[in-house]
């Protein structure tokens, strides 16, 4: 792999930029595979990464029905954080946010990782009952979370409107250690880096069909033709559901369209992640200047990635009464992902009764900032045949024995 430097700059700026490597390579599918994932967002290149570092295992491949990351990978607010509520989930995203800290070097690829933190406010005596209850439990799991006042958000945020508001801000649960990184560049730094250890990454391939025989999954139809492996991992996040139907299988998925937007670039201005879910926007500055705003899902099920427009306009009331003097600033761009949401609002990633399928699906929402975590375990959970414990709560039977993870409440966006 091309080692990206101040040095490989200054080197190739002399050759006019006329001789990097390509990042990745585009090969043709081979006829059999070890192991398939379908899938060519950032949860499917992680698991694909980590199968090929962690479980030496080459013969992978990513097939992707369009370009890497053009799904909600690409269309996500990338608020990173980990300070959820229950134990399965809070250790988890924990894992995950711990694998983003060194990700950018491990990859030699500039993640813009900006650990620049996240409030989560409160705007009633509710709101602050539930962020002490999930700070409590935050510290307990070792995770950095600590409640504050509204003085102490005034003097941290001073252009938030805290008190002259019809939900005024009581407080916040505060992780210095969340942030925000840079989507695109987690799929394409992570597809590098696979390809590198031998993984074949195939775009424009689309799975139309998975093959079964007494129980056992022996390949996918695509439409770049019949492929054979033995293990095929589906990661297709709002599509979920047709993969899952495509094997004769029925998930727990509804899948919406969630709606962002991103205002035309300022100067820095808002230095933070700001959450709210009662009044429902989420906002923060991207490195270029854009506000980048997210609201909560439209409510009809749906594969548009459009959504409706009366819930922007939601939105931006709520963005506006959190920050009045964002009032003016216009609006560039709107656009809207696919997401797929389990009734416990907490994601699948597990076996399956068909030997050798794997579903990882159900992160609805906030499935960016668990990029990592959920490759790392489902790499692990497709290489053994088995779950990885951080991973085992979120199996397929829970649907079935009711051991549900209710984390509606620490989703940050409602549902
Ligand atoms: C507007 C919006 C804002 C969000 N904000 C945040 C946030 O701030 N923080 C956060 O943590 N999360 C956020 N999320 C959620 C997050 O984006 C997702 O949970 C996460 O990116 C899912 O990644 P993925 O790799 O599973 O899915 P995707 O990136 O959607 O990848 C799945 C891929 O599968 C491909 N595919 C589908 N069907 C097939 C097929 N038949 N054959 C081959 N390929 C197929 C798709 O083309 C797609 O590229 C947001 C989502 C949206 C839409």
């Amino acid at each position: 792999m091309q080692k990206y430097s101040i040095f490989s700059l200054a080197r190739n700026a002399l050759s006019h930029h006329q001789h990097w490597s390509r990042a990745w390579r585009s090969p043709a599918p081979r006829p059999q595979y070890d192991v398939i994932i379908v899938g060519g967002g950032g949860h499917g290149l992680a698991t694909a990464y980590y199968l090929a570092k962690e479980h030496n295992l080459s013969n992978i491949a990513v097939l992707e029905k369009n370009g890497l990351g053009s799904g909600n990978t690409g269309r996500n607010t990338t608020i990173v954080r980990s300070n959820y509520l229950w134990d399965e989930s809070a250790l988890l995203y924990e894992q995950s946010l711990k694998l983003w800290e060194g990700l950018s070097q491990e990859l030699n690829y500039n993640q813009m990782f900006s650990r620049r933190g996240v409030l989560n406010l409160g705007h009633n005596l509710h709101d602050m009952r539930a962020i002490h209850r999930r700070v409590n439990a935050n510290q307990l799991n070792g995770i950095d979370a600590e409640v504050v006042d509204a003085q102490w958000i005034k003097q941290f945020v001073p252009i938030l409107n805290t008190d002259n508001a019809r939900y005024p801000v009581l407080g916040a649960s505060w992780q210095p250690r969340g942030g925000v990184a840079r989507h695109d560049a987690v799929a394409w730094g992570l597809a590098r880096a696979a390809d590198a250890l031998g993984v074949d990454i195939i775009q424009n391939c689309e799975v139309t069909g998975i093959r079964r025989k007494d129980g056992q999954v022996i390949g996918v139809e695509t439409t770049q033709g019949y492929i054979k492996s033995k293990k095929v991992a589906v990661v297709v996040a709002g599509h979920a559901s047709m993969l899952a139907d495509m094997a004769g299988l029925r998930l727990p998925i509804a899948s919406h369209p969630l709606q962002a937007l991103v205002s035309e670039p300022l100067k820095p201005i808002l230095h933070t992640v700001v959450m709210s879910n009662a009044v429902h926007g989420y906002i923060s500055q991207s490195d270029k200047g854009e506000l980048v705003i997210g609201a909560g899902i439209d409510a009809y099920t749906g594969y548009s990635q459009r959504g409706s427009f009366h819930v922007i306009e939601g939105n931006i009331a709520a963005i506006v009464e959190l920050f009045p003097l964002f009032s003016r600033v216009r609006m560039l761009r709107q656009w809207a992902g696919t997401v797929d949401i389990c009734p416990d609002a907490c994601p699948i990633i597990s076996k399956t009764p068909l030997k050798g399928l794997y579903f990882n699906c159900g992160w609805g929402t906030g499935g960016f900032k668990a990029t990592l975590g959920s490759g790392w375990t489902f790499a692990h959970t497709v290489a053994k045949d088995e779950p990885h414990p951080l991973n085992a709560p979120f199996n397929l039977e829970r649907f079935t024995t009711g051991q549900l993870i209710d984390e509606h409440g620490a989703a940050g966006v409602a549902h």
